[in-house]
């Protein structure tokens, strides 16, 4: 997987913070993350200093973790960032106050920095995720540290309110954690004061299971409590069940799914369907939901389990896209 945000080009869905006093190297994760630079206490040579470390170190995508009290030293800390081409995630912990946030974000964004916002969900109401949303922010970076299961559903509410890439921080301990926040829609999962070496297996494992999968962060149907990208796993709406709440979520009519799944086959295998339950491959469910019926008409076409997961993930973009709302 590539995952572009901003000049960030990420190549695998883990992030790694580490403290910017004792970092802790991982060229394995996708991302790596200095934390904790509250600027009313840290110079900025300090964290010029601490870019360079990370820059020598040779790892991909990187970034700083800032907060302060005061406007000026975290613009300073945008224009090195961006220099440096090194993502800046901004901590509320400092900047609290709701105007001056949203006030911020478009100043820090004018000094061209990939910009991402840690918070944590009791501070992210449902007026000030939209306004998020709405502004120029390029990832909301939720802290579901402590959270236990409730983690994935603040995932969920986040991807379906449709705004920035999300980057989810949670308390991972196998593999299936991880898995379960991806599959409600976060692109990237952190870990802070991971293990070094679990860090690298389950970067490795998730690349892997991409690479096997065709869609690292496929969603649950949306009848098992999936988020709107599980559309593309949808019947055409002709019974009452789940997704006609979900198309009213995401804004559409039955009708106007209908012919934007049925625009988005034309051409594609997924218009190929015979024997299957809607006669096309565009209905059809799921990979890991066993179907004999789906299986022999993918076998039939000589399409791969992987290449048809990779058109779905393409149509539940193209089913959510903004211009297509
Ligand atoms: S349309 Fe099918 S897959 Fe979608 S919610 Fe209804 S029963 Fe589930
Ligand atoms: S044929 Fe199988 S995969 Fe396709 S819609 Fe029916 S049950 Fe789902």
């Amino acid at each position: 997987m590539m995952l572009e945000v901003g000049y960030l080009h990420i190549d695998n869905p883990i992030a790694v913070i580490t403290s910017h006093n004792q970092p802790v190297f991982n060229n394995a994760a996708g991302l790596l993350l200095l934390d904790d630079f509250d600027l009313d206490e840290v110079p900025l040579d300090e964290m010029q200093v601490g870019l360079e470390k990370i820059s020598q170190k040779g790892t991909g995508a990187f970034g700083l973790s800032v907060t302060c009290s005061c406007d000026e030293p975290l613009l300073e800390a945008a224009r090195l960032a961006s220099k440096n081409l090194c993502l800046l995630d901004l901590r509320l912990s400092k900047v609290r106050d709701p105007i001056r946030l949203l006030e911020l974000i478009p100043r820090l964004k004018h000094c061209g920095v990939t910009l991402s916002l840690r918070i944590r969900p009791e501070d992210l109401s449902n007026a000030l995720l939209e306004k998020l949303n709405e502004s120029e922010l390029d990832r909301i970076h939720l802290d579901l540290r402590g959270l236990n299961g409730a983690g994935p559903k603040m995932v969920k509410k986040a991807k379906d309110s449709r705004g920035p890439v999300i980057m989810a921080l949670a308390d991972i301990i196998e593999f299936e954690d991880a898995r379960n926040l991806l599959a409600m829609g976060a692109d990237v999962v952190s870990l802070r004061g991971a293990d070094p070496e679990f860090a690298e297996w389950l970067s490795g494992a998730l690349q892997e299971y991409d690479s096997l999968s065709g869609w690292c962060n496929a969603p649950k149907h949306i009848c098992a409590g999936g988020d709107l990208r599980g559309l593309a796993f949808c019947c055409p709406p002709v019974k009452k069940c789940p997704v006609l709440a979900a198309l009213k979520r995401a804004g559409m009519t039955p009708e106007e799914f209908m012919q934007k799944k049925l625009s988005f086959a034309r051409g594609t295998p997924l218009e190929k369907g015979e024997g299957t339950c809607f006669g096309s491959l565009v209905w059809c469910c799921k990979i890991s939901k066993l179907c004999y019926l789906r299986d022999a008409a993918l076998a039939r076409i000589g399409l791969s389990a992987k290449e048809y997961m990779e058109l779905k993930k393409k149509l539940a973009k193209e089913l959510l896209s903004k211009s297509s709302r």
